[in-house]
């Protein structure tokens, strides 16, 4: 079966053309600010992709009857009912399966530990990136709930502050784990206690030099362990996978994990790299749409 997969993130869109589980191309495009550039950015990135018979697309925000909703507007502000299905229909007339992208990326990492035999059967992922995503697979089957919204921790608000004293967040409320320790937050907070604008990339690598910088991401990596802590203590997980181009910068795996340790919960999990890297999303939802019609 030919099968193109779509991730569309906050910042980029990842695809990837696929046939019997092989990857046969791989393209990627940044993420447009405006609704009408996204259908010419999709169709651009499907261009001649011959054969198609289905798409799987994971995506931002959750998903319900074919169209996409942002739990925060700032990331995608026109994430708000977008019937996505349709949009991708109009450039290729197959059947369009989909859903939110770390939930892809869950279920992904599940199935890379199932191939070892005695993968988890109940693991949770984040992913640290623009925004912060989750997805939650108990006892072997993927959680996305009746509205689609599972897995949303990043908008759970987080008992440690901000560093800059940030704490609307995009989505209403206040103090949401997504203003500290997403790509966003952090660059929004090292721009804010430097004096002068920052990204999250280039934190990172102050902070080699820059205590101040080490001690943002120290912080964040704190906020993450202790809302990981909470979830566990809800979920008694086996596992935690920890993703997204924040996730996966230097140190930051290794900083969660001293994190979580110093916090007194029982039975504690596995804390690990998503195996899939990046193109976790898009292993997930190649596997799920492949299994769905
Ligand atoms: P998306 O949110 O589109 O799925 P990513 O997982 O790549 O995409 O997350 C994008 C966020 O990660 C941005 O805020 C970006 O600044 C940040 N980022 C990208 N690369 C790095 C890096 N090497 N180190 C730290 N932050 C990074
Ligand atoms: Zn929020």
């Amino acid at each position: 079966e030919m099968l193109a997969t779509l991730d569309i993130g906050g910042t980029k869109v990842a695809a990837a053309l696929t046939q019997s589980g092989r990857v046969l191309e791989r393209r990627q495009l940044p993420m447009v600010s405006q609704r009408e550039d996204l259908q010419p950015l999709l169709a651009s990135l499907l261009q001649g992709w011959e054969g198609i018979q289905k798409i799987g697309v994971a995506t931002t925000g959750y998903v319900q009857q074919g169209r996409v909703y942002s739990v925060n507007h700032d990331i995608i502000g026109f994430w708000n009912g977008l019937p996505l299905q349709d949009i991708l229909r109009s450039i290729c007339d197959v059947p369009v399966v989909m859903l939110n992208d770390a939930q892809a990326a869950a279920w992904g990492e599940y199935l890379a530990r199932q191939q070892d035999g005695n993968g988890p059967a109940d693991l949770m992922f984040i992913t640290l990136s623009t925004g912060i995503g989750g997805g939650l697979v108990l006892n072997h089957r993927l959680r996305t709930g009746q509205a689609g919204l599972a897995g949303h921790i990043g908008h759970i608000p987080s008992h440690i502050r901000s560093m800059d004293g940030q704490l609307r967040c995009g989505c209403g409320q206040t103090g949401c784990l997504e203003l500290i320790a997403s790509g966003t937050g952090l660059a929004r907070q090292a721009s804010t206690l430097m004096g002068e604008t920052c990204d999250s990339r280039s934190l990172f690598m102050l902070a080699q030099q820059h205590p101040a910088a080490e001690r943002l991401i120290q912080h964040a990596a704190d906020a993450v362990a202790a809302m990981l802590a909470s979830q566990h203590l809800a979920l008694d997980l086996q596992e935690i996978v920890i993703g997204g181009s924040v996730g996966m910068a230097p140190g930051m795996l290794e900083r969660i994990q001293r994190a979580f340790s110093r916090i007194p919960i029982p039975a504690a999990p596995v804390i690990s790299a998503a195996r899939c890297g990046a193109d976790a999303g898009l292993a997930g939802i190649m596997h799920w749409a492949g299994a769905r019609s």
